[in-house]
């Protein structure tokens, strides 16, 4: 039987309906079974599941997805898609696209009315130039998300599986790691899609945590103390600390508590593990107190 992933049938769709790709909207369709089926097994779907797709496309992963979960929600920004959806769509009862834009809908809405604040399952095709505020938005409102699956660009999901002291390791590391356990599933050539993107990309799926994977007093210190460490990769950990405006401390307090941490102060700071930015972010006095 021909799916979705075949370019003669999607050729086919998107002709007759008349569609334009827009670039902006990162609209790259996926032509590959086996690419599709390997982003289903890694999603985990069981019978009883609930799922958010973010940008359905044409309904090549919604219609994968459908087969396996009890319900499926897809939010597509394009409306120029819907009538192909309602056609590619047709017959499954357990989805249901909602037209918005994923950055701007109320989330916290749709996920009451449609999942009854239930856990669900993020799976997605990222148009790429969302991909960190769209991930973001899930880990720091705090939906209740069991895990995210997703298609990234190949260089974004090295950063968000990077370990300390490699070059990919930054802030978005250290914010997915906190509240996810990320795992590269597989590599995608650009060449499985309808048109290929400039870049690879990558399958990733960030299993959220039962509770962040370190303890700190206080969310926003530990976050003010992240984006001070990578704001000046190439600075020692003393002076970027001693630079940022985050503290009350000096120069001097500051090496001292980092000595009593155990944490060279001479090391740059994007080989500091999520422990040791835990334990720097409880130890040190904020310029101002902290939420
Ligand atoms: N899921 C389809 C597939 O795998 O072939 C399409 C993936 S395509 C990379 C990204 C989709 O996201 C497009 O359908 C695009 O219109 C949609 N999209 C882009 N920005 C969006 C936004 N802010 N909110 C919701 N959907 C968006």
């Amino acid at each position: 039987m021909k799916t979705l992933t075949s370019p003669k049938l999607l050729k086919e769709l998107l002709a007759r309906h008349g569609f334009q790709f827009s670039r902006s909207l990162g609209q790259n369709f996926l032509i590959d079974e086996n690419i599709l089926q390997k982003i289903i097994k890694g999603a985990a779907i069981f019978p009883e599941d609930r799922v958010l797709e973010i940008g359905p496309g044409v309904g090549t992963l919604t219609t994968a997805l459908a087969k396996k979960a009890e319900r499926v929600v897809a939010v597509e920004i394009d409306r120029s898609l819907l009538p192909i959806l309602q056609e590619t769509l047709e017959g499954f009862s357990n989805v249901e696209v909602i037209h918005g834009d994923i950055l701007k809908l109320n989330l916290d809405d749709l996920i009451e009315d449609r999942f009854g604040r239930q856990p669900f399952k993020v799976v997605a095709n990222l148009p790429y130039y969302i991909t960190t505020p769209i991930i973001m938005r899930f880990l720091e409102e705090e939906h209740p998300y069991a895990s995210i699956t997703v298609m990234v660009q190949k260089e974004v999901a090295e950063r968000l599986a990077a370990q300390p002291g490699s070059k990919e390791y930054g802030a978005l590391s250290v914010a997915v790691q906190f509240y996810t356990r990320p795992q590269i599933l597989c590599k995608v050539p650009a060449s499985v899609f309808l048109p290929p993107p400039r870049v690879d990309s990558m399958v990733v799926t960030l299993e959220k945590r039962s509770k962040p994977a370190v303890d700190v007093a206080s969310r926003s210190c530990f976050f003010q103390v992240v984006k001070a460490v990578f704001a000046q990769r190439r600075k020692t950990l003393l002076n970027t600390l001693t630079a940022a405006g985050m503290t009350s401390m000096d120069k001097t307090a500051l090496s001292q508590m980092l000595i009593a941490l155990n944490i060279d102060p001479k090391r740059r700071g994007e080989t500091l593990t999520l422990k040791e930015l835990a334990d720097i972010s409880n130890q040190i006095k904020p310029s101002r107190p902290q939420a």
